[in-house]
């Protein structure tokens, strides 16, 4: 079965062609992150803009990569939610416009289930059960996949997700956007245990808090200027890092634990961050529980991942009529 799947949830233009759902014939993902730069965030309008630019290209360069014509696609995978609905707006009119003229299934896809399910793709072998850590710029969630279409929340974060929190301290100290990879990069020469940040693990509950932990970092950058005291900001990055590393790999680890699974696979961006699969991948470890997580590529956003989904969506029977709506604001458990 060919899948050919469209991502454009965010600021990133997606297209990929999977061959079965595991195997990536192309994956090719054209980045607006140097146009949002200069605003230190997305600016949904721009993006959508640019979606409508790029897509027809990238569509070009996916069946170029993968070596196919269209006649070949059995169906059309799309991402419809969550995300900004003027950006996925255009990729699922492409992807109607491609399985209406084609004659051929479309299949909405959950953004969220194609970061989960960027892990089979990395690891040709993983089949569920298992508890997945997601945690990406809009989401921290903990997940029970009981099944390819079959997902239970366990906990979600009450405030800010862990990639908004890296996002946020990193314009704070003015480094840049997107975040996570440059404050990923600075901790390496800093020392985490230089300033003591708040974590928060709000009893034994499955959910998360980052915005405590924000603010802490926030009002010690502003205390050490009024003081006119040196920052430095490999300690801060490292520091901060810690501190939101240390509770996801915690609460995740307790989790498989209490559940009885032996796998905890990382999907979303952050699952990208060297400090989290360290440190997660030793706590597990001393549990006899093995960690899984996607290469850094797979990890950001992608159309190889929305395929995968998209693949145990159709065999599974879920597909979708011209009727399909972008939904912003689309749950972790809703096919
Ligand atoms: P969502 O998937 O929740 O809709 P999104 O698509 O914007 O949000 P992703 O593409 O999954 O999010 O991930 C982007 C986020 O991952 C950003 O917040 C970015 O800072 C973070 N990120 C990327 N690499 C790293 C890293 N090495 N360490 C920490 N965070 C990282
Ligand atoms: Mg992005
Ligand atoms: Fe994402």
């Amino acid at each position: 079965i060919i899948t050919l799947s469209i991502e454009s949830s965010c600021d990133e233009t997606a297209v990929a062609v999977l061959k079965n759902g595991r195997e990536v014939l192309a994956n090719v993902v054209s980045t607006q992150i140097e146009l949002h730069k200069k605003f230190g965030g997305v600016v949904p309008e721009v993006a959508s803009r640019k979606h409508i630019e790029n897509i027809d290209a990238v569509y070009q360069e996916a069946l170029d990569t993968a070596g196919i014509k269209p006649e070949e696609i059995d169906h059309i995978a799309v991402t419809y939610g969550p995300g900004l609905v003027g950006a996925l707006l255009v990729g699922l009119s492409y992807a109607k416009a491609l399985a209406f003229t084609l004659g051929i299934p479309l299949v909405g896809v959950n953004h969220m289930q194609g970061h989960i399910n960027a892990n089979y793709i990395q690891h040709k072998d993983l089949k569920p059960p298992f508890i997945t850590l997601v945690v990406s710029g809009g989401h921290t969630h903990l997940v029970e996949v009981k099944n390819y279409q079959d997902y239970e929340i366990l906990g979600r974060t009450r405030d800010d997700a862990s990639g908004e929190a890296f996002d946020k301290i990193s314009r704070a100290m003015g480094l840049g956007y997107p975040g996570g990879p440059i404050i990923d990069k600075l901790a390496k020469q800093g020392n985490k245990h230089a300033i003591e940040f708040p974590r928060a693990y709000l009893d034994d509950s499955y959910d998360f808090s980052f915005s405590g932990l924000k603010s802490a970092v926030l009002n010690y950058l502003n205390a050490q200027k009024m003081k006119k005291q040196e920052i430095v900001v490999e300690d801060v990055a490292a520091s901060f890092q810690e501190a939101v590393v240390e509770v996801l790999s915690t609460k995740a680890v307790h989790a498989a634990e209490e559940k009885g699974y032996k796998t905890i696979a990382l999907s979303g961006g952050v699952a990208a961050n060297s400090a989290l699969r360290e440190k997660i991948t030793k706590m597990a470890g001393e549990k006899g529980i093995e960690i899984k997580f996607p290469s850094i590529e797979l990890c950001t956003d992608n159309a190889a991942m929305i395929g995968c989904a998209g693949y145990h969506n159709f065999i599974n029977g879920k597909i979708d009529d011209m009727s399909l709506n972008a939904v912003p604001n689309l749950k972790i458990d809703v096919n």
